[in-house]
């Protein structure tokens, strides 16, 4: 892959130390911002490939850089917060970020990050999204039809369950929210009603795990959502 240009967003200079050390090691090339007005120009003037944007910063909130950065890119960002922000990094994955890191990570968590973001870019830039079946390892979707299959077998899903199952594989590489998803899937109506989105997802991770060693295709994130994984690659 071509090296990837990355806007490393941190006000505290050890940690962006160690993030843009690691970039540099790996044959990434990187701008840093350490604020958010400063973020929001370097991303707008010279379109990194990928952000990685620290939550809390002086002037701003992290947040708002991704509402702005939003109204005009789809590129990809990664949040980085502390353990105990879990509702930042859900108001952040709402507000479109794709991807979240929590302090204190690893060099191999950061990269592993990068790694799944990439796939995820060049999908973009494939225009996986729009193609017409959509597949994943063993999975097969084919939305003219509104059939799943693993491997040649039809999968049974029940309407919702194919929609849950649709909306993953459309943001295969992005976690999404239990309220985005109840959202998307239900209207707003449903938009507290987690416990029955554990209840979906549950019977269908069973029919998409089913054979015991089959790859995983849907990472639970405890207390924020799920997502669908490239499997196989
Ligand atoms: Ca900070």
């Amino acid at each position: 892959m071509s090296k990837l240009q990355i806007l490393v967003v941190e006000d505290d200079a050890p940690v962006r130390n160690l993030i843009t050390t690691t970039l540099k090691a790996h044959d990434y090339r990187f701008m840093v911002a350490a604020n958010g007005a400063d973020a929001v120009m370097e991303a707008a003037s010279r379109n990194p490939d990928i952000i990685l944007l620290d939550l809390g910063l002086p002037d701003m909130d992290g947040v708002e850089v991704i509402q702005r950065v939003r109204s005009w890119s789809h590129m990809p960002i990664i949040v980085i917060s502390a353990r105990s922000e879990d509702n930042d990094k859900i108001d952040a994955l709402d507000a479109g970020a794709d991807d979240y890191l929590t302090k204190p990570f690893s060099v191999e968590e950061l990269l592993a990050r990068l790694r799944v973001t990439q796939r995820r870019l060049a999908l973009m830039q494939a225009g996986a999204g729009s193609q017409a079946v959509f597949v994943n390892g063993c999975l097969r979707i084919d939305y003219a039809s509104g059939c799943a299959y693993l491997g040649e077998e039809e999968m049974h899903l029940t309407p919702i369950e194919y929609r849950l199952l649709c909306l993953l594989a459309q943001n295969t590489g992005k976690v999404l929210t239990h309220k985005f998803i109840t959202q998307s899937v239900w209207g707003s109506s449903w938009e507290n009603d987690v416990g029955s989105l554990r209840v979906y997802m549950a019977t269908l991770r069973k029919k998409l795990e089913k054979p015991s060693g089959s790859p995983q295709y849907i990472q639970t994130h405890v207390g924020i959502g799920y997502r669908m994984v490239r499997v196989g690659l």
